[in-house]
């Protein structure tokens, strides 16, 4: 193992820390895992490195213990000599807010400005930021990078980042459109402009997992996406209501007689796929249960898959056309029923044509299903949210 060779991809969340190691520049991945349930009574720890899997229970208070254990083990496995050898850590940040329209490298000013936009995303951007504190402690020299999954939607122009509230609530209190997933999004770009050679390029990205958005890229800029200011908008997700009625909390609080913080967290966590169904948010249970005619995973998965056929049809206007759609995520790699339905649902309007058979034994790899007289090419791409994290983190690491 070559000295400074080792970046670390970090996703820290309010109660897991994923990991992943890849030696650069030859993008080799060299171990991967999370710290999961942390400050629960019992955690999880896991780390898979050679084809081996080292799994431990015990408890992990917090975020700086999580990191002790992971680099801990990540010495006592044999994985890396000494730490010497990691030249930079790459750390998701979900709000960048309207001031990051890339990676940097995290400085003092960075950490206040990402502590401001706390209040946009307090689920995400403190426990991102405990992240980074937990691992500068430890890993004090070196490069820690910031990538924002806002980041690369801000190109996005002012009459599809806005919305159509008292203006002063938009420059006051920086109330707009900002969109997640980006790192996913350009991914998914920067890899069907290896696999064909389309242009313009005019593209449709959707990545449904349990978090779900789509985005419209015209030559590798972002003009709109179904994220907003939260995670909570645009498509219908498992838990996640996407776009509703905002009545709807005004409503739902009185009927229910509960706070509007109630409601809030009802719309974030009890809705979606889980609230229509009332039985899961998992696409995988309610595939089934729609096969055996359930009526109400049925009509969770109709509204579901219309609800993304109305965002790319929405799309394919706002672009005026599209050359390629592009599935990704969870569902988006490995559902050929449920790409199935979208696709059903899009495919005359839009001119596709495409491989039933193929599409349905698609699962978690990089697949073409349109056939060559489909007027759209349809992707699936399999996301990799980390390699971004790291080209971002190698690069910025390498600036003097
Ligand atoms: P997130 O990252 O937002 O938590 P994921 O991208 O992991 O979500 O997607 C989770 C969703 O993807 C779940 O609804 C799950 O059922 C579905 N999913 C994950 N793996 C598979 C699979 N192998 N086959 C079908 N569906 C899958």
């Amino acid at each position: 193992m070559k000295n400074k060779s080792i970046y670390i991809a970090v996703n820290a969340g309010s109660s897991s820390l994923k990991f992943k190691l890849y030696s650069m520049p030859e993008e080799q991945l060299i171990a991967s895992g999370m710290a999961d349930r942390i400050g629960q009574s019992l955690g999880e720890f896991s780390l898979k490195f050679n084809d081996e899997k080292y799994a431990l229970e015990l408890p992990i208070p917090n975020h700086d213990l999580a990191v002790e254990l992971l680099l801990k083990s990540l010495i006592e496995k044999g994985v890396l000599p000494s730490f010497d050898v990691i030249a930079g850590v790459g750390h998701r940040i979900v709000q960048g807010g309207k001031y990051f329209s890339g990676s940097v490298l995290i400085d003092e000013q960075v950490v206040e400005r990402i502590e401001s936009l706390i209040p946009l995303a307090p689920l995400h951007n403190r426990p991102n930021l405990q992240g980074y504190f937990a691992f500068k402690k430890v890993l004090q020299t070196i490069p820690h990078v910031a990538v924002f999954d806002t980041a690369f939607h801000q190109t996005m122009e002012p009459q599809d980042y806005l919305y159509p509230i008292p203006y002063q609530w938009s420059t006051q209190y920086d109330l707009r459109r900002y969109g997640f997933h980006g790192t996913s999004h350009q991914y998914l770009v920067q890899e069907l402009a290896k696999l064909t050679s389309l242009s313009p390029k005019k593209v449709i990205t959707c990545h449904i997992g349990s978090g779900a958005s789509l985005a419209a890229i015209h030559n590798s800029k972002v003009v709109a996406t179904s994220m907003g200011l939260t995670p909570l908008g645009g498509i219908m997700m498992g838990t996640r209501t996407g776009d509703i009625d905002p009545s709807i909390l005004h409503f739902a609080a009185l009927k229910l007689n509960e706070s509007h913080e109630t409601i809030y967290s009802m719309l974030n966590k009890q809705s979606g796929l889980l609230g229509v169904s009332g039985m899961t948010s998992d696409s995988r249970d309610l595939e089934v249960a729609h096969l055996a005619g359930n009526e109400r995973a049925i009509l969770a998965n109709q509204l579901f898959v219309r609800r993304i056929a109305d965002f790319i049809g929405q799309y394919y206007v706002r672009l005026h056309q599209a050359n390629a759609l592009v599935f990704t995520a969870g569902i988006g790699e490995n559902s050929g029923f449920y790409r199935q339905l979208i696709l059903d649902e899009v495919k005359d309007a839009l001119g596709i044509d495409y491989d039933v058979e193929l599409n349905l034994k698609t699962r978690g790899k990089v697949v073409k299903l349109s056939t060559p007289s489909s007027k759209v090419e349809v992707w699936v791409i399999p996301t990799n949210e980390e390699i971004m994290i790291i080209r971002d983190t190698y690069r910025l690491a390498q600036k003097p």
